[in-house]
C-alpha cells in the first residue's frame, strides 16, 4: 500500500459518490464507478486498497460485484465495505457472507465513514505486511523457500501453455562451515547478506526471482531464459561473489569466499512437476562441488511428466 491509499467508490447515484468523495479525498486517491460492470473494470486496473460498494444498482448489483471480486485472485484480498440504505439484518448478513468486511449505512455520517475506512485500511496494511513477511527471508531480504515454491508453481503452469523455457539456478557457498568456525557467526551472517546482494545484481531485473533456499544456499528462477543465458547469469554470479573479495583462509577452493553453482533448463510441458528443476539444478551443484568448487555446472534436461490417469 502506498503512502496515500486508494479507494474505489461505487454507487449508481452520483450525489452519493460526491458526498463520500468529499469526506475521503483529502487523505486518499479516489476512483469511482456508477455501475457494477464499471466497478469491476476499474478495480482490475487500479487495484484499489478498499472498495465502498452500493448494493442496489441496476444490472450487476453490489452482491454480484462483491462475489466476482472475491472470486478474482487479483482482487480477492481487497476489502469491500457495503454502503446501503437498506437497514435490514438479512441484507447485512448476506453481504458479510459474500466476503464484505463491513457495512456503512446511508445517509452517511462523515466521522463514522472516516473512522471505519481508517481502521480497515490499517488492517489491510497489516495483512499485506504479514503476507510479505511470510515469503521473505529475514536475514537477506530475498524471498524464502515458500516464495520459491510458489513462483515455480506459477511459472511452470504459465510457461507450459506455450512450451516456454524455464531455467533454475542453485548456488551454495563453499566451505561455509569453516568460514563460521574461523570468523564467527556474525561475520557469517554478513557474508550471506553480501552474497545475496551480489546475486541480486547478477540476475535480470523485473523477471528473475532470487531466494535464500536454505542456510547458505540460494536459488534463482529465470522464466524464459535459454540455457546459455542462464549459464551466463550463473557465471556472472560466480564472478560477482569472487569480486566481493571476502577473505576465507579455510577454503580449499579459493583465497576468498566462493560459490558453486548448478544450472538446469527445460521447456515447460503440462503436468511438469516444478521440483524437477530443483532436483536437476541440485545435481549440477553437486557436480560442481565434486569437480573442485568455485565453478558452474549446467544441464538441459527432459522433464519427467507424471502419467495421467484417464
Ligand atoms: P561445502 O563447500 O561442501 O558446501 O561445505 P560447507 O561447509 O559450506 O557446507 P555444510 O553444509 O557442511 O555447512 C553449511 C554451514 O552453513 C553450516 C552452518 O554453520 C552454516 N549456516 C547455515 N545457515 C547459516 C546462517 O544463517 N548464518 C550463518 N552464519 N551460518 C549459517
Ligand atoms: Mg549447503
Ligand atoms: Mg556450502
Amino acid at each position: 500500500m502506498s503512502e496515500r491509499p486508494s479507494i474505489l467508490l461505487v454507487d449508481d447515484e452520483v450525489s452519493n459518490i460526491e458526498i463520500l468523495s468529499a469526506v475521503l479525498e483529502e487523505d486518499h486517491d479516489i476512483y469511482f464507478a456508477t455501475s457494477g460492470e464499471e466497478a469491476l473494470a476499474i478495480a482490475r486496473t487500479a487495484l484499489p486498497d478498499l472498495i465502498l460498494l452500493d448494493i442496489l444498482m441496476p444490472g450487476t448489483d453490489g452482491y454480484d460485484v462483491c462475489t466476482q471480486i472475491k472470486n478474482d485472485p487479483l482482487l480477492a484480498d481487497v476489502p469491500v465495505i457495503f454502503t446501503t440504505a437498506l437497514g435490514d439484518q438479512e441484507a447485512e448478513v448476506r453481504g458479510l457472507e459474500l466476503g464484505a468486511i463491513d457495512y456503512i449505512h446511508k445517509p452517511i455520517s462523515p466521522v463514522v465513514v472516516r473512522a471505519r475506512v481508517r481502521n480497515h485500511l490499517e488492517m489491510k496494511r497489516l495483512r499485506d505486511d504479514l503476507a510479505k513477511l511470510a515469503v521473505t527471508d529475514a536475514l537477506t531480504g530475498l524471498g524464502n523457500r515458500r516464495r520459491l515454491e510458489r513462483t515455480l508453481n506459477v511459472e511452470t503452469a504459465r510457461l507450459s501453455l506455450s512450451g516456454g523455457l524455464l531455467s533454475v539456478i542453485i548456488l551454495d557457498i563453499d566451505f561455509f562451515k569453516r568460514f563460521n568456525d574461523l570468523y564467527g557467526h556474525t561475520a557469517g551472517d554478513r557474508c550471506l547478506t553480501m552474497v545475496a546482494a551480489a546475486l541480486n545484481r547478477a540476475v535480470r531485473h523485473g523477471s528473475d526471482l532470487t531466494v535464500r533456499y536454505g542456510g547458505e544456499e540460494f536459488a534463482c528462477v529465470l522464466p524464459e531464459a535459454r540455457f546459455e543465458e542462464a549459464m551466463e547469469i550463473a557465471r556472472g554470479i560466480r564472478e560477482r561473489v569472487e569480486a566481493l573479495n571476502i577473505p576465507h583462509s579455510g577454503s580449499e577452493a579459493a583465497p576468498t569466499v566462493s560459490v558453486s553453482i548448478g544450472v538446469a533448463t527445460a521447456p515447460c510441458v503440462p503436468g511438469a512437476p516444478p521440483e524437477a528443476w530443483i532436483r536437476a539444478a541440485d545435481e549440477q551443484l553437486y557436480i560442481a562441488k565434486a569437480a573442485g568448487r568455485n565453478m558452474v555446472s549446467g544441464t538441459i534436461f527432459e522433464v519427467p511428466v507424471a502419467a495421467t490417469v484417464e
